[in-house]
C-alpha cells in the first residue's frame, strides 16, 4: 500500500518518509501494547522510548528524543505510527508520499 496521510501536517509527513526511507519501522521493538523502543539514526546503540499517549482525545506518540521532547515530529514515533499499520492492516508499507 502507498501511504496517502491526508490530515497530516506537512512536518508529520516529512517524519514520516523520514523513518521510510531508513526503513525504521523495521526496528521497532514491541515493549508492550503501548510502549515502543527505536534506535538513534545519528548515535547506534542509542534507543528512544515512544509511548502512546492520548491527546485532545486523539491518540498521540510521545517519543523522548530532543525532537519529540519538543513535542516536534520525529522519525521514531513516525517509525511507530508504520510499524502499527503494517500490524493493524497485516500489509508492508511500500511508500510514503512526502506531501
Ligand atoms: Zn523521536
Amino acid at each position: 500500500m502507498t501511504l496517502v496521510p491526508p490530515s497530516l501536517e506537512a512536518r508529520q509527513r516529512r517524519a514520516l518518509a523520514r523513518a521510510f526511507s531508513w526503513g525504521l519501522q523495521a526496528e521497532v521493538r514491541p515493549v508492550d501494547r503501548r510502549h515502543w523502543r527505536v534506535p538513534s539514526i545519528r548515535e547506534p546503540g542509542l534507543l528512544y522510548d515512544v509511548a502512546l499517549t492520548t491527546r485532545d482525545g486523539r491518540e498521540h506518540l510521545a517519543c523522548s528524543c530532543p525532537a519529540g521532547v519538543a513535542d516536534m515530529p520525529c522519525a521514531h514515533a513516525a517509525a511507530v505510527w508504520l510499524w502499527r499499520t503494517e500490524q493493524m492492516t497485516g500489509g508492508s508499507v511500500i511508500g510514503v508520499r512526502p506531501g
